[in-house]
């Protein structure tokens, strides 16, 4: 054998040697991507992504990301991560004065063929509704930390989509919904102390974002298709990947100028009528449930 033979050889052993995921590898669980947990459990986030479970799972490891369950459209709950573990799926995130929603988080993903647009299957929901009621009350976590992706990285991402049943699942006492006649009683605030009410960030270009996102969940008749899901999802992800290469303290000057959910009406909304009545209404809801924990924490004391 020459010395260039011996060389070709070894460079083809490493070349060998590496580590490569094929298409149909499927990482063994739980992933590894996850930190030991510091605080309580208080929130869930819910999410969807648009491939197959084994499709999503290589995503997640290749990415380096994760989330606790992932439930299938046949209804399937597949644990990911354990919940004593935090998991990395919400990113740079803010919801009521908490910031990084991960370190407080249950993560949820559902499967969904067209980003949330259509209606989620019926088998799915059936069992994301007893999953998601045994975590609030192993964790007495209340309705209103119940949240989606959207609601707490409303500059970016817009999961679970127009389509998620909130309503549905606040009568089964997940998240809240609102009675209208409330709207009256909070007439006095500006469409960001509403918003800033509820809990979404509502600082600088957040507003709108924040605005359109609340839309997408309380009045999804009023959204006709969210273009945005689809037409910026890669350049968004893409930007947030590279933002969490970056030391923090250039971290957030990086974000604010990078690609966002544009509200494709232009904001027009923010002054339309139904709008300003249920926004009213959610927050009014939303005013008052925090009150009540507080009095139930403050006797338990
Ligand atoms: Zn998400």
């Amino acid at each position: 054998m020459t010395k260039a033979d011996f060389m070709f050889l070894m460079i083809l052993i490493c070349l060998v040697s590496q580590p490569v995921q094929r298409d149909d590898f499927i990482p063994s669980l739980p992933l590894p991507h996850s930190e030991t947990r510091m605080q309580p459990v208080t929130h869930i986030v819910i999410h969807h992504f648009t491939l197959s479970v084994a499709e999503m799972l290589r995503t997640l490891d290749r990415s380096r990301i994760s989330v606790h369950y992932i439930i299938d459209t046949a209804g399937h709950i597949i644990p990911v991560v354990p919940e004593d573990k935090v998991a990395w799926h919400a990113g740079v995130s803010y919801w009521h004065g908490l910031n990084g929603l991960n370190k407080a988080s249950v993560g949820i993903e559902l499967q969904h063929p067209d980003f949330g647009q259509t209606p989620f299957s019926e088998e799915q929901i059936a069992a994301l509704i007893p999953l998601v009621q045994d975590i609030m009350a192993r964790y007495h976590i209340p309705p209103e930390n119940i949240v989606g992706h959207s609601d707490i990285v409303p500059d970016a991402k817009a999961d679970p989509g127009k389509a998620f049943p909130w309503q549905r699942l606040a009568e089964a006492g997940i998240g809240l919904w609102y009675r209208l006649d409330d709207a009256d009683k909070m007439a006095e605030y500006t469409v960001k102390e509403l918003l800033d009410i509820i809990g979404y960030p509502t600082e600088g270009r957040d507003l709108e974002s924040s605005a359109y996102a609340f839309r997408r969940r309380w009045l999804p008749e009023q959204v006709a298709y969210d273009d945005d899901v689809v037409g910026h999802g890669q350049a968004i992800f893409e930007a947030r990947t590279q933002a969490t290469s970056l030391p923090p303290e250039e971290r957030a000057a990086f974000l604010a100028k990078a690609p966002r959910i544009h509200p494709p009406d232009d904001g027009t909304f923010l002054t339309d009528p139904d709008f300003i009545r249920v926004l009213r209404a959610v927050a009014y809801r939303y005013q008052t449930e925090r009150a009540k924990n507080r009095i139930n924490m403050g006797e338990n004391e």
